[in-house]
C-alpha cells in the first residue's frame, strides 16, 4: 500500500515525489513516459542548470534526486482507478497497486479526470489554491491543473508545493521541508 501514488513523471510529478519521500511517505510514480520536456535537446532556461542539459537528461536527473530519498518510480500508465472507500485501486498494463492518495501530474491527458468524474475547467483539472480536487484525497500538480504557465522549472515548482500542503493536509499541521 502506497501512501502516495503519483501519477506523472514529468518535472512536477518528479519534484513532488522528491518532498514527498523526504517527508517519509512511501511514494510510487507511475509514468507513461511522455513528459513534453523530453522533446527537448537542450533546457536552457531551468535556474542553476549551467550545463543546459537535453530535457531527458534532465528527467534522470529529478529521477535520480527522488529516488535517493527513497520514492520509487516505475514506467506504466494507469488505465483504471477504483475508490474502495478510503483506498484506491489503480490498474495499470501490469496489474494493481493501492494508495491513500493520488497526486496527478498528467499534463493535459484526460483518462484520470474522466475516470474520477474530476471538476475541469477545459483541458485542466480544477483545484483550490493547495492543489486539493474536487475528489477527496485527490491532487493535481503542474500544467495539469492549469495554474502554472507551461515550463519545466514553474511545474517543478508546482510540484513541490502541492506535495507541501498535502503532506500538510495529512499532518494536519503546516509542514516545511527546512535543511538544518
Ligand atoms: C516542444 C516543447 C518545447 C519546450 N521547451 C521548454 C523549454 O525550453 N523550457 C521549459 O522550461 N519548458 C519547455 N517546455 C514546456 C515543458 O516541457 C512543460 O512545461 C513541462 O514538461 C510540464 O511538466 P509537467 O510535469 O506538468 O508535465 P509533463 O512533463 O508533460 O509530464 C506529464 C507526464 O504524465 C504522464 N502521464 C499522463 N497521463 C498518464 C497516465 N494515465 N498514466 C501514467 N502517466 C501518465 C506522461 O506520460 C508524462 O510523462 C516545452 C514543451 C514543448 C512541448
Amino acid at each position: 500500500m502506497w501512501d502516495v501514488l503519483v501519477v506523472g513523471g514529468g518535472p512536477s510529478g518528479l519534484s513532488a515525489a522528491l518532498f514527498l519521500a523526504r517527508a517519509g511517505l512511501k511514494v510510487l510514480v507511475l509514468d507513461g513516459g511522455h513528459s513534453k520536456i523530453a522533446q527537448v535537446s537542450r533546457v536552457p532556461n531551468y535556474p542553476g542548470l549551467l550545463d543546459e542539459p537535453s530535457g531527458k537528461e534532465l528527467l534522470e536527473r529529478l529521477k535520480e534526486h527522488a529516488r535517493r530519498y527513497g520514492a520509487e518510480i516505475q514506467r506504466g500508465v494507469v488505465k483504471g482507478v477504483r475508490d474502495l472507500g478510503g483506498v484506491f485501486e489503480v490498474e495499470t498494463e501490469e496489474g494493481v497497486v493501492e494508495a491513500e492518495r493520488l497526486l496527478l501530474c498528467t499534463h493535459k491527458d484526460p483518462t484520470l479526470p474522466s475516470l474520477l468524474g474530476l471538476t475541469r475547467k477545459g483541458v485542466h483539472i480544477e483545484t483550490d489554491e493547495a492543489g486539493r480536487t474536487s475528489y477527496p484525497r485527490v491532487y493535481a500538480a503542474g500544467v495539469a491543473r492549469g495554474k502554472v504557465p507551461g515550463h519545466a522549472i514553474v511545474s517543478a515548482g508546482d510540484g513541490a508545493y502541492v506535495a507541501i500542503h498535502l503532506i500538510s493536509d495529512l499532518r494536519g499541521e503546516p509542514y516545511k521541508d527546512h535543511a538544518t
